[in-house]
């Protein structure tokens, strides 16, 4: 019998887990440049400043920082870009999309963002029709930099709003009001870019599913392309831990009734579920032009460089970035390092994985994002089948979570994909698919940040 509580594990954007990366000695840049030999790869950069932290938040930000400072981030970003491209150069690296993500990337003046975007189109080479992502927050969402992003190509902004309840948003630590979001939204609409994204959070304690629908409602009123939503989370070292030490609950059963509420409003509304978090609006967009087909890109070994502080970069084996950090001091210590670093192209943290970790990345990746694993395509790289070299799968299958269609799939595939039971629980099924391995290490850095957060906090009373 599934326990509801345990439902919600861990969120498995990317395997293997930041918190599984540890110091490398003689790993360099050069040595990896070969997987962005070629076009089709993936830039992000990483802005990595907010104008407070929420209370949920384990993404890597930092707050207080001024115009000065961001100016100077940008400087040195600026330098490891041409670090990069220094050794790229040998490879004819081409870009088909690029994604600046945060913290907040429109804490950025508008000259900054000018800066910002001069410097990238300066150096990178991109195809023809690459895609621009950008995320906003509803306070920094104003019409100078909107008209900013629009001259300078953006196909998609991303906007977290996560609650139109004014109590939820308090509860969350989130700086906006209902009635900043709602202009911001408005805003952002109004400049037509491709792709608009909003994101909501559910599972908020006191949220009902009341409250969750009326919020996506009202959401749905702005016909945005997509939606994201996610469950709440509150990990070691997030602000709202403290409120969970003081008795707050999150409760599993509820978040679960919310989510089916919510999933199931969103599909008959027209959206596509590609996976528990994810909704794309089919067919026709606001103004009439076809909405683009489901992006059917290998998820699994896709090339990605990431510039700034607290990105994560992904060159075949080798995984690399600045070490996990949450709380705001150990992020600061972070970006003080990364300022102070002479040579980009050593790289200092990340994880080597061995084939079979990739392979579990590939299954990982795959199974919890629709259509799911496509079993030709896995069969000519892994020469196996998913269920014989990862047995819990034939499990789910006989539970109703994972379904095996045959010749069915999209293109006439046969597939494995996560039935609407199975999507329901990916934060619990996911996790069981880490290897013992990466799980030692995981629950290593769980111990070791337990007693430096306790020894600060004793060092601070
Ligand atoms: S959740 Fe987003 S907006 Fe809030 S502090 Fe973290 S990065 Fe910044």
């Amino acid at each position: 019998m599934m326990n509801f509580n345990t439902s919600y594990v861990q969120y498995m954007y990317s395997y293997p887990h930041k918190t599984a990366y540890r110091a490398l000695f003689g790993v360099h840049l050069q040595d990896y440049a070969r997987y962005l030999k070629g076009r089709g790869h993936s830039l992000y950069l990483h802005i990595p400043f907010c104008e407070t932290k929420c209370g949920y938040c384990n993404l890597f930000s930092v707050t207080g920082q001024g115009e000065g400072e961001i100016s100077r981030y940008l400087e040195q970003v600026k330098r490891q870009l041409c670090q990069y491209q220094e050794i790229l150069a040998h490879y004819g690296t081409g870009f088909s999309d690029f994604a600046v993500g945060g913290g907040t990337p429109l804490l950025l003046s508008e000259k900054q963002l000018d800066t910002m975007f001069s410097m990238i189109s300066g150096q990178v080479s991109f195809d023809q029709k690459a895609a621009f992502l950008i995320e906003t927050a509803p306070n920094q969402t104003t019409e100078g930099k909107l008209r900013r992003l629009k001259e300078a190509g953006v196909t998609r902004v991303s906007m977290g709003i996560q609650s139109f309840s004014k109590e939820e948003l308090a509860l969350l630590g989130r700086r906006h009001s209902p009635e900043t979001a709602r202009t911001a939204l408005k805003r952002l609409m109004a400049f037509d870019f491709p792709v608009v994204n909003v994101d909501f959070i559910y599972g908020i304690p006191g949220q009902t599913v009341a409250s969750l629908m009326a919020s996506l409602q009202e959401a749905l009123t702005y016909e945005p392309g997509e939606i994201f939503l996610y469950p709440l989370y509150v990990k070691h070292g997030a602000r709202m831990e403290k409120m969970l030490e003081k008795g707050m609950a999150l409760d599993g059963r509820q978040t679960l009734c919310q989510y089916r509420e919510a999933s199931a409003y969103l599909r008959a509304e027209g959206y596509r579920q590609d996976s528990m978090r994810r909704f794309v609006r089919v067919g026709k967009s606001a103004s009439g032009e076809a909405l683009p087909e489901r992006d059917l890109q290998d998820c699994g070994f896709h090339t990605s460089l990431s510039l700034g502080c607290g990105g994560r970069s992904y060159l075949g084996e080798l995984h690399f970035c600045t070490p996990y950090a949450i709380t705001p001091q150990s992020c600061l210590d972070q970006l003080r390092i990364f300022e102070a670093t002479g040579d980009f192209s050593v790289i200092r943290h990340g994880i080597l994985l061995s084939e079979e970790e990739l392979c579990r990345r590939y299954v990982i990746r795959h199974l919890l994002i629709r259509p799911g694993i496509p079993l030709g395509a896995y069969g000519e790289r892994f020469r196996s089948k998913p269920q014989e070299d990862f047995p819990i799968i034939q499990e789910w299958i006989s539970r109703g979570y994972v379904v095996h269609s045959i010749g069915k799939g999209e293109g006439g595939e046969d597939y494995l994909y996560l039935s609407d039971e199975g999507m329901a629980l990916s934060d619990y099924l996911g996790p069981q698919l880490i290897s013992p391995w990466i799980r030692e290490r995981m629950e290593e850095w769980e111990r070791l940040h337990e007693k430096d957060t306790r020894k600060q906090q004793n060092k601070n009373r």
